[in-house]
């Protein structure tokens, strides 16, 4: 019987994929039999190296995604390296925090031009070939978005970055609604508490630590490679049906 998680012959487009994360999600998808493009403004040798010790291909490509001038050089380079592209992880992603009072036109742009202009013009130009190649076929394309706790909560002192996750999982919804029957799927995973750079200063902040572990039903932080399941999934044929879903994979925080 066909297994509906294999991922053999696809290949996969990461973005933020030197670390945390996009590595996670990289090397699951690779484990699963999918070659991979990471695209990034930092070198992604160490993923690279876990992607080819799966035995699957890795190509590298530089894109600083503060603007969406890369963007469609992504999609083409992808295409002339590895010949065809069926998935898409918007991943990259930053974080500013200040009060609401205080915070700055800059940290508003920096974070939702990132998060969600550059996410969602990557989401166009991958989603223009995917539908073209995918339309008339039984395979399907695969959108994944990294959304968060906060496209779901407030959150305090990071107002552009709730901004951008809640945009972003409507986004998600809104593409499914034109692309589902265009022969591409669009989802996105909302990690809970991951132990990566991105919060390395709740994580040192043991007041704010306890407080986040207290309230997590699993009773730790995540780790990267928790969401390789999930992405796996929604990168698979296992979830043709799924459409415009934000899947928490949060150890149980929005249960509480
Ligand atoms: P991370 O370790 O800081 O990784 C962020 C990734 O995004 C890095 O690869 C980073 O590259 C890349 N990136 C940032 N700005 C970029 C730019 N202008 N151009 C290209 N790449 C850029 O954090 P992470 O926790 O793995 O975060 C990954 C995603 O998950 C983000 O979208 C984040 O919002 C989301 N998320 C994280 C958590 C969590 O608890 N950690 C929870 C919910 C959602 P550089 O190394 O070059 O900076």
């Amino acid at each position: 019987m066909t297994n509906p998680f294999d991922l053999g012959g696809k290949v996969a487009i990461v973005t933020g994929a030197n670390t945390g994360i996009g590595q996670g999600i990289a090397v699951a998808l690779a484990g699963a039999g999918a070659d991979i493009a990471l695209v990034g403004r930092s070198s992604a040798d160490e993923t690279a190296e876990k992607v080819r010790a799966a035995g699957r291909r890795a190509v590298l490509i530089a894109a600083d995604l503060s603007t969406i001038g890369p963007v469609q050089q992504v999609v083409d380079e992808t295409l002339g390296q590895l010949g065809r592209l069926d998935i898409l992880v918007n991943n990259a992603g930053i974080i500013r925090r200040a009060d609401a009072v205080d915070f700055t036109e800059e940290d508003w742009d920096a974070v939702v031009d990132t998060n969600l202009k550059s996410a969602f013009f990557l989401c166009q130009a991958a989603g223009r070939h995917m539908i073209a190649s995918h339309e008339q076929t039984e395979d399907r394309g695969k959108i994944i978005n990294i959304a968060s706790m906060l496209s779901f909560q407030g959150g305090i002192r990071v107002s552009s970055y709730t901004a951008s996750k809640s945009g972003l999982a409507g986004l998600t919804k809104l593409l499914a609604n034109e692309w589902a029957g265009k022969g591409v799927n669009v989802n996105a995973i909302a990690p809970g508490y991951i132990a990566t750079s991105n919060t390395a200063a709740l994580q040192a902040d043991e007041a704010r630590n306890r407080q986040i572990l207290e309230r997590i039903p699993a009773a730790r932080w995540g780790q990267p490679s928790d969401l390789g399941g999930a992405a796996v999934f929604l990168a698979s044929a296992a979830s043709d049906y799924v459409q415009g879903h934000v899947l928490a994979v949060d150890g149980g925080w929005l249960a509480r």
